[in-house]
C-alpha cells in the first residue's frame, strides 16, 4: 500500500456523497481519512465529465431538489448552483405530454381546462375500471389514481419497461402517491429548492476532499483485501454492497441497472428539453436527456444527448436501483442482523443501506452519521 495505514483515523470506502460527507467532516475535526474508491474517480454516481464543453452526468440525470434547508446551505458552501427547475416531456407514440400530471397534461389527453373538468374525468375513468378494495398490484393501484388513459399512456410502458416486469406483476407499494396537480405547473418536483452546479458536480467533491487530512486511493476495491482493511484501520466507513461485505452469505440482493448511450450532435438544440420520457412499450429506452439544456449553455453548435436503457443486472453491471420487494427485504433483514458484529464499521449510503436515497437524504443521512460519530 502507497499510504502508512497506522496514520489514519478512518478508512472511508467509497467517494460518493455519502463517503465524501463524512470524510469531509472528520478531516474539519482534525481526523486523518484514507478514501479508497473502486473506480478511476471521485463523486460516486454524482460524477459529471465535461463532453464538447458540456456537463454530462455520467451515471444518469441528477438533479437537486430539497425541502431541507440545512442540507441545501451545505452543498452550496462546495458549489454554486443553477436555477435548473425540471420540466419533464412524455413522448408516447408521438404524442407529447407535460409530467408532471398536471393542468397541461389533462388538458392534451382530454381537451379539459378547468380543474373541476379535469377531477370529473379522472374520476369517471376510476369509476369505469370497477376496481374495488385494496389494488392488488400496481395497474390496479395507478388506474385507481389517476384513471386509465394516464395510465395506459405514461404509466404503464415506462413502468415495464423500468422494471423489467408486467405492471400487472409488479407490487402496488411502488406507487404510493402519483403526484398530481390541478393547476398548469410544470415543474417535476414540489420542493423548495432546486438546481443542478454551474460547474457540474465533480467539482463539489474536488473542493470537499481537498484537504492535508485526506488522502484518496482511486481504482481501489475494498472487497479484495477485506481483511487486511478491517484489521489495519481502527474505523471504517463502507458504502459499497451490504450484501458483497457479508459474502453473499444470505443471498444477492437484487436491483435494476441502467445503460446509458451518448450521442454527439452538430447543433444547438436537438430535442427542444433537458428530458424526454418515452412511455411507449416499443421504445427500448426510457429517457433522453440533452445535457446543455441543464445549463442554459449559449450557442456552441454542439450537443450531446444520452439515452438511458433499463436492463436486468448481474454483478458485472452497475446496480442502480435496489428493488425493495418482500424477498429482498428479508434479505436485508439478516445482513442487518449481522452489522453489530462490526462496531467498527459504519454502513451507509444507498449500497450500504440498500435504499434508494435521493442526494439530500444520502448528505443528510452521511451528516447524521457525523452527529452521531463525533456527538456534535
Ligand atoms: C439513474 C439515477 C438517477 C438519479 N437521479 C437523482 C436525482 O435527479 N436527484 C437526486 O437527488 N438523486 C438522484 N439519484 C440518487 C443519487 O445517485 C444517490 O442519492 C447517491 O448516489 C447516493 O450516494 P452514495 O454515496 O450512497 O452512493 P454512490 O454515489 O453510489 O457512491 C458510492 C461509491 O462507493 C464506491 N464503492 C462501492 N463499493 C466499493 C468497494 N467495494 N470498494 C471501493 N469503492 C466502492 C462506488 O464506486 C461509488 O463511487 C439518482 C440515482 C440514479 C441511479
Amino acid at each position: 500500500m502507497k499510504y502508512n495505514t497506522k496514520e489514519y483515523d478512518y478508512l472511508v470506502v467509497g467517494a460518493g456523497p455519502f463517503g465524501a460527507t463524512f470524510a469531509y467532516e472528520a478531516a474539519k475535526r482534525g481526523k486523518k481519512v484514507l478514501i479508497i474508491e473502486k473506480r478511476d474517480h471521485v463523486a460516486g454516481n454524482l460524477y459529471t465529465k465535461k463532453n464538447a464543453g458540456i456537463n454530462v452526468h455520467v451515471y444518469g440525470a441528477h438533479i437537486f431538489h430539497t425541502d431541507n434547508k440545512e442540507v441545501w446551505d451545505y452543498v452550496n458552501e462546495f458549489a454554486e448552483f443553477n436555477g435548473y427547475i425540471n420540466q419533464v416531456v412524455a413522448d408516447y407514440n408521438g404524442e407529447l405530454y407535460n409530467l408532471p400530471f398536471n393542468m397541461n397534461t389533462f388538458y392534451q389527453m382530454w381537451g379539459v381546462k378547468t380543474p373541476v373538468e379535469a377531477q370529473a374525468k379522472i374520476e369517471e375513468q376510476r369509476a369505469a375500471a370497477g376496481i374495488v378494495g385494496e389494488p392488488r398490484n400496481l395497474e390496479e393501484q395507478a388506474i385507481s389514481l389517476i384513471g386509465t388513459d394516464i395510465y395506459e399512456k405514461l404509466i404503464k410502458g415506462y413502468t415495464e419497461k423500468q422494471w423489467g416486469r408486467k405492471a400487472t406483476e409488479l407490487p402496488s407499494f411502488i406507487i404510493r402517491r402519483l403526484p398530481t396537480r390541478f393547476t398548469f405547473d410544470n415543474n417535476y418536483f414540489n420542493h423548495r429548492y432546486q438546481g443542478v452546479p454551474v460547474d457540474g458536480y465533480t467539482e463539489i467533491f474536488d473542493r470537499m476532499l481537498d484537504s492535508e487530512n485526506i488522502d484518496i486511493m482511486l481504482n481501489t476495491d475494498f472487497l479484495t483485501d477485506k481483511n487486511v482493511f478491517l484489521e489495519e484501520f481502527p474505523k471504517v466507513v463502507y458504502t459499497g454492497m451490504i450484501d458483497a461485505f457479508f459474502d453473499y452469505s444470505h443471498g444477492e440482493l437484487e436491483y435494476r441497472s441502467v445503460r446509458f448511450e451518448s450521442e454527439r450532435y452538430e447543433s444547438d438544440n436537438v430535442q427542444g428539453n433537458a428530458v424526454i420520457n418515452y412511455t411507449d412499450a416499443e421504445t427500448p429506452y426510457t429517457r433522453v436527456m440533452e445535457w446543455r439544456h441543464f445549463d442554459n449553455q449559449s450557442d456552441a453548435g454542439v450537443s450531446i444527448l444520452t439515452k438511458e436503457y433499463p436492463q436486468d443486472w448481474d454483478r458485472s453491471k452497475e446496480a442502480y436501483y435496489p428493488v425493495n420487494d418482500e424477498r429482498n427485504s428479508k434479505v436485508f433483514e439478516s445482513y442487518s442482523q449481522e452489522i453489530s458484529k462490526f462496531p467498527n464499521v459504519i454502513f451507509g449510503g444507498r449500497l450500504g443501506n440498500y435504499k434508494y436515497y435521493d442526494m439530500d437524504q444520502t448528505f443528510a443521512a452521511a451528516l447524521e452519521a457525523v452527529k452521531k460519530e463525533f456527538n456534535n
